[in-house]
């Protein structure tokens, strides 16, 4: 029993289904870019098999499917399709981190659009505030990431236009896996180092002018704190990875190398 349950739960997965796998690679614009300019790619014009960024994608999504309960609410109805196409993008970022990036929670709750949530706040003077957020995503700490599916469509309906909230939303799973969410995902001491120096730089920079009323070319949101800053420019990094450049070079770079090379650039 003991062997079969870890079988079950620690065997490699098999890959997505080739047609299934396919239909979501047209569906995906972020997919179909995945490989080119890999020097695999050369003279492999009748060779049809997947580059080794796309395999390893398949791989992820995988794992996602097998480790992760998607939960669609209301009358939302999501086939297995949608469901290969929700974990592909998730595991998006995750091509250079690996599946590490799926440790510590193991829920996606799918809305059919932008749903309300309802906060409350205590102030010093022990008054509660109490009011209505509405939201395109979440992404609750070791606790399940919730996605607008509109959304979803939107962002892939118009993938250069700087937005992807899956990828926003992956971004601060990243981000809580060493348990602070501060702008900065767990990496090796002294990259950490030039990427919270470098963050932060550019952060500042960015607060300034978005309080100044000065028009910036990355969305304003980005200044409301270093992990929103984080998420955006992971959002840019994938879907208008021009406009990150050149706002932000170092940050651009750091990117560049937590995510791999840009699928848009
Ligand atoms: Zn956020």
């Amino acid at each position: 029993m003991r062997s079969l349950i870890r079988r079950l739960f620690a065997g490699t997965p098999p890959a997505p289904d080739p047609v299934s796998w396919q239909a979501v690679r047209t569906r995906l614009p972020w997919l179909r870019t995945l490989d080119d300019g890999a020097p695999s790619d050369e003279g492999s014009s009748v060779d049809v098999r997947p580059g080794s960024r796309e395999a390893a994608l398949q791989a992820l999504a995988a794992r996602f499917l097998q480790h992760k309960t998607i939960t669609p609410i209301g009358d939302l109805v999501l086939d297995d399709s949608d469901r290969l196409l929700l974990a592909a993008l998730c595991c998006l970022p995750l091509l250079e981190f690996g599946e590490e990036g799926l440790h510590g929670w193991s829920q996606l709750i799918v809305y059919p659009d932008a749903f309300r949530v309802n906060r409350t706040h205590v102030d010093a003077a022990g008054v509660m505030h109490e009011w209505d957020d509405e939201l395109i995503g979440e992404a609750w700490e070791s606790g399940p990431l919730v996605l607008s599916w509109a959304d979803v469509q939107a962002d892939i309906a118009e993938p250069d236009a700087g937005f992807c909230v899956a990828v926003h939303e992956m971004a601060h799973k990243l981000d809580a896996l060493d348990g602070l969410l501060d702008g900065t995902p767990p990496l090796p001491r002294h990259w950490q180092q030039a990427w919270a120096r470098d963050f932060q730089r550019a952060y500042d920079g960015f607060v300034a002018e978005v309080e100044a009323g000065r028009a910036t070319t990355i969305d304003p949101y980005a200044a409301e704190a270093p992990e929103e800053f984080f998420a955006v420019c992971s959002e840019y990094h994938f879907s208008a990875p021009q406009v990150l450049q050149a706002a932000f070079p170092a940050v651009a770079a750091h990117l560049a190398k937590f995510y791999g090379r840009p699928p848009l650039a």
